[in-house]
């Protein structure tokens, strides 16, 4: 095993004009720790996965791999394996012959590779599988296969490229979970992209949010759902997502844009804001941190009058209330209970201690920076 090191990782593509697709990339895989990068289409997560596997050169900075600098070395080189999003099976194969194909054309004896297929197998359940061909498998078992072929090379490092994208709802969720297994049970360094933020907080010990190249947050999922270092990360995290209002700041009261609603904000935030005064900032408020009459916490903030409900969204357990103030969007993640019908007015209690605010030119947080969790 071993950790991993990216030092100011730069991509620059150069077909016609120059494109940064990564730009100054730092931070440290430690052994044994399940890293995910996360981050939309075009953010240049799988640009950073195959810089780190050797299949992409690296622009600028230092990549090292254990103790070794390895922005120079070939990836069959580099103790790594990769599975990817396609299974890249050899079909006229089993399942047996697969998984040992690597081994055999590293010329490794016999004897290693069947002790190291059967190790494979066994962790995967792969045993009952092992004399089909591909095409006689499902998807979730091609995945598995895919796996193991990177398992029974017993790398330092695994790469996964979105790989679970191919399977269906159900299954995906089940290989998230055997994914999660494997990585308790083999400690082994691995990192995984995907652009699935809900992905990102299950497998992750910590995530990399990645937004047009840049880095946007490093940390443990749930530090980056409760303290978002800026309005991207805040919005990416979480489904559904948080809600914002544009607005100001006027003494105890924010005022959101277009005056359909005012907030009187607490003591805690109205001191923090003193100096935001007149200066446009934009509040953000996860949907389970807006009540409706049901189950609102005594000190929940009322904004009197504001809402209007457009449509109601109840899934059994809960009920997702879609309202406006003039202008501002909202949905909020309430418990089962009657609620006023779309066109009527509701009034939505907000929990002043989730409120998070951002500066509306940067978009950083406006909290207090919590102590990281890297
Ligand atoms: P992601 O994996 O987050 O979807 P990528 O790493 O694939 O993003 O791509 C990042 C950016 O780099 C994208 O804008 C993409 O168009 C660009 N890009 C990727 N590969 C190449 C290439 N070979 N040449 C030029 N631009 C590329």
């Amino acid at each position: 095993m071993a950790s991993i090191q990216l030092n100011n990782v730069r991509k620059v593509y150069r077909d016609g004009a120059a494109y940064v697709a990564v730009d100054g990339a730092s931070f440290t895989v430690a052994d044994g720790e399940l890293m995910v990068l996360v981050g939309p289409s075009g953010s240049g997560k799988s640009t950073l996965l195959r810089m780190i596997a050797g299949l992409e050169s690296i622009t600028g900075g230092d990549l090292h791999i254990g103790e070794r600098r390895v922005n120079d070395v070939a990836p069959r080189d580099r103790d790594i394996a990769m599975v990817f999003q396609s299974y890249a099976l050899y079909p006229h194969m089993s399942v047996r012959q697969n998984l040992g194909f690597a081994l055999k054309l590293a010329k490794r004896p016999k004897s290693e590779i069947e002790q190291r297929v059967k190790t494979a197998s066994c962790v995967l359940g792969l045993d009952p599988i092992l004399d089909r061909k591909p095409r006689q498998l499902s998807g979730g078992q091609r995945q598995r296969v895919a796996l193991g072929r990177a398992i029974v090379r017993d790398p330092a490092v695994f790469l996964f490229d979105e790989p679970l994208s191919n399977l269906d709802a159900k299954l995906r969720v089940q290989m998230r979970a055997e994914i999660s297994a494997l990585h308790r049970r083999l400690g082994a360094t691995m990192v995984y992209v995907t652009h699935d933020q809900v992905e990102a907080m299950t497998l992750g010990d910590r995530i990399v949010v990645l937004h047009e190249g840049k880095i946007q947050q490093i940390g443990a999922p749930l530090h980056l759902y409760d303290h978002p270092a800026n309005r991207f990360v805040a919005g990416f995290i979480g489904s559904p997502a948080m809600n914002f209002f544009e607005g100001t700041m006027e003494g105890a009261e924010f005022v959101a844009a277009g005056g359909a609603l005012r907030l009187p904000v607490g003591p805690v935030w109205t001191d923090r804001l003193r100096a935001y005064a007149g200066t446009p900032v934009t509040l953000g408020i996860r949907p389970e941190a807006l009540y409706a009459a049901r189950g609102r916490p005594a000190d929940a903030q009322v904004a009197p009058g504001a809402f209007t409900v457009e449509g109601l969204e109840p899934l059994g357990n809960e009920i997702f209330v879609h309202a406006r103030a003039g202008e501002h969007a909202v949905t909020a993640r309430v418990t089962p209970q009657p609620l006023p019908a779309p066109g009527e007015p509701l009034e939505l209690g907000f929990d002043l201690g989730r409120l998070h605010f951002f500066d509306r030119e940067t978009e950083q947080s406006l909290a207090p920076a919590p102590a990281p969790v890297e």
